[in-house]
Parts: structure tokens; C-alpha cells; sequence
């Protein structure tokens, strides 16, 4: 008797899951979104395991663009007393994310804020993306500064670095660079930034400081530079030591560092071994770069076929010049300038120089 007594409870109350549920929906499906809501939230007192089938429910919404829908959703979950702690952090965040999509970036970041308080690290990567956004990089730093323990990711440490960098070039106060720099080695842009200011400030030494730092420890990210590092050693009559510099680059670096060294050789009269150089490393990695050097260089030693070597040139260097010069390593993005925020996927320094046959 106990048994069937049981079962029956249960029959009773899946029977009224089972109704409520079809309720909710058949008004959702009407579009009588309060009724229909109200329904799904009584069977949430039913069964506190639903709560995955409403965010379910939510994001559909989400997708389909009717914000005023998830987010109605999720704020009823969260008031709901039956979310333990990880439930309810996550509906906080769909909601901060439904309030982003809507535009309501207050809101927005105040459930950020809140989360990150309270120790979220999944909510790092929301608000990072909101205030670069939003361009409020002090209160970016703010946090970073009161929540340091929560920044374990690469990316969320590049951000702040980032962020440093941009209040830095506004305030002209490079103290702040520097600040950049001894949070996160791995960055590019603080040393890139202090190098560029002092190549800007005739302060060659300098220059040349921050950038062959850069450079020995990201040398994919030379052809950013590379044209003012070596001006800079020639004003300082140390062009031997860019020849040097470039000869302990070769092994990890593309192809514009090998056109560079085989420069150096041309300049240093050794035409044979910069010819023998050049074709060697063709022949190991072709790239339409290197070729299109390959070519100016039999243009200038082959002088009566000068002329079709350099109609051939001109049109290696047209289909270079229509090829994008940066990637972004996270989503593809494609540009032909540089830019440290991607416009696409908002993540911080993940676009680089372009690789492969037609990159450097
Ligand atoms: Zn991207």
C-alpha cells in the first residue's frame, strides 16, 4: 500500500509538471509571454531541476533576438530561492549577457561587477569585452587592481596591459607603460608603444632598447617595426649591430627578416651569398615575398632582362598588396593595419602579422 501510495504521489505530480508545462508553452507559443511565463515559474517550484529546460528556453530567445523575453526569464530564475550558488551565478550571467545584446550595458555591468565580487572568474571575460567597448579603461584597472587573484588567463592579463597602454598614450605618462610591462611580459604592446615613443623622440638608444626586447622574444611581430629599428641603429652608426641582430633572428624569424639579412649581404657586397642565401630559403619555404625580392634582385644582375623581371615584379608586388597583412589568430579577422582591440571577436593582441606563402 506505502509503494502504490507513492507512485501515485509521483504519477500526481508529473501529471502536473506535464500540464504546466504545456500550459507555459502553448501561451509562449501564442505570444501571451506573462501568462506563459507565469506557468513555466509555477512548475519551477515544482521541480528545482527544471531550471536547465528555462535556460534552455532563455537562450532560444536569445537567438532568435527577443531579448525582452530572456531576459524576463532569467530574472525570474534568479530571484528564485530553489538556485543553489553555481545556478544562480549563471543566471546572473546570461542575464548581464541578455542585457548586452539589448544594449543596456549598465545593467549589464552591474551583474558583472557583482559576479567578479564574488569571486566569478567566468565573468572576467564579459566585462573585459564591455569596458574596452565602452572605453572605460580605469575602471578595467580598478578591478584588475582589487580582483588580481582572479586574472589566472594570458588573455585577460594582455587586456589589462592593454588598457594600461591606452591610459598611458592619453595622459603621455609612461610610468604607466611601464606598469604594462612588469604585469605581463608577454605582451606586445608596452614595449612596442615605449620604442615607438622614443624612435618618435629621436630617442634612438631607447628605441632600440624596447624593441630588440621585443623583437628576441616575439619575432613574428617584426614587420612592425623593423623599417625604424634599423634606421635607428644607422643613426647611431651601429648598423654592423642590426647585421648581427638580424643574423640571431634568422633561425625564428619569417621571411622579412631573411629580405633584411640578405640586404645587409648586398650592402656589404657579398651579391653571391645574398643570391645563394635567398634561393636556399626559397627553396626550404616559398614565399611570394621572398620571390617578389628574388626577382628585384635578378633585375639588377641580369640588367638585359631587366625589363621583364620587372613587369613580373609589379605584378607580384599588385597581388601582394591586395592580400591582407594582419590575421587574427582567434577568428580570422583580416586587415591591412594593425589593430590591438579585434574589431571581430574583441579579443586583446590576437591579431599578428600574416603568415604562410603570401605573409612574412
Ligand atoms: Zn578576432
Amino acid at each position: 500500500m506505502g509503494k502504490n501510495s507513492a507512485r501515485n504521489h509521483a504519477h500526481q505530480v508529473n501529471r502536473q509538471i506535464t500540464s504546466e508545462y504545456s500550459k507555459g508553452l502553448k501561451f509562449l507559443l501564442d505570444r501571451e509571454e506573462d501568462q506563459g511565463l507565469e506557468h513555466l515559474i509555477k512548475l519551477l517550484e515544482v521541480s528545482a531541476d527544471s531550471v536547465d529546460h528555462y535556460s534552455t528556453l532563455a537562450t532560444m530567445f536569445r537567438r532568435r533576438g527577443e531579448l525582452d523575453r530572456a531576459i524576463k526569464i532569467h530574472e525570474l530564475l534568479l530571484k528564485h530561492p530553489s538556485l543553489d550558488e553555481q545556478q544562480a551565478a549563471n543566471s546572473r550571467l546570461e542575464l548581464a549577457e541578455d542585457y548586452i545584446m539589448a544594449g543596456l550595458l549598465d545593467s549589464a555591468e552591474e551583474h558583472l561587477v557583482w559576479l567578479v565580487k564574488a569571486g566569478h572568474e567566468e565573468a572576467l571575460d564579459p566585462i573585459i569585452t564591455l569596458y574596452s567597448q565602452t572605453r572605460e579603461w580605469e575602471k578595467g584597472i580598478n578591478m584588475f587592481e582589487a580582483h588580481s587573484e582572479l586574472f589566472t588567463k594570458a588573455q585577460h592579463i594582455k587586456a589589462i596591459a592593454n588598457f594600461y597602454c591606452e591610459i598611458a598614450l592619453t595622459s603621455e605618462d609612461h610610468q604607466i607603460m611601464r606598469k604594462a610591462i612588469s604585469l605581463n611580459k608577454k605582451a606586445i604592446r608596452p614595449l612596442y608603444e615605449l620604442g615607438l615613443f622614443a624612435f618618435n623622440q629621436q630617442d634612438f638608444v631607447k628605441a632600440i632598447y624596447y624593441w630588440r626586447e621585443l623583437i628576441n622574444q616575439f619575432t613574428f611581430c617584426a614587420p612592425l617595426f623593423i623599417e625604424e629599428l634599423s634606421l635607428s641603429y644607422k643613426e647611431l652608426n651601429l648598423t654592423s649591430q642590426f647585421h648581427e641582430l638580424l643574423l640571431e633572428l634568422i633561425e625564428k624569424g619569417g621571411v622579412l627578416i631573411k629580405i633584411k639579412h640578405c640586404q645587409a649581404l648586398l650592402e656589404q657586397g657579398q651579391n653571391k651569398q645574398a643570391f645563394e642565401f635567398l634561393t636556399d630559403s626559397l627553396k626550404r619555404q616559398p614565399t611570394i615575398r621572398g620571390f617578389s625580392f628574388l626577382l628585384q634582385l635578378m633585375a639588377k644582375q641580369h640588367s638585359n632582362n631587366a625589363d621583364v623581371l620587372d613587369q613580373i615584379d609589379k605584378l607580384v608586388t599588385a597581388y601582394i598588396s591586395k592580400k591582407p597583412d594582419f590575421q587574427c589568430q582567434h577568428c580570422g579577422f583580416t586587415s591591412h593595419t594593425i589593430y590591438w582591440n579585434c574589431p571581430s571577436c574583441k579579443h586583446w593582441e590576437t591579431i599578428v602579422p600574416a603568415r604562410g606563402i603570401d605573409g612574412f
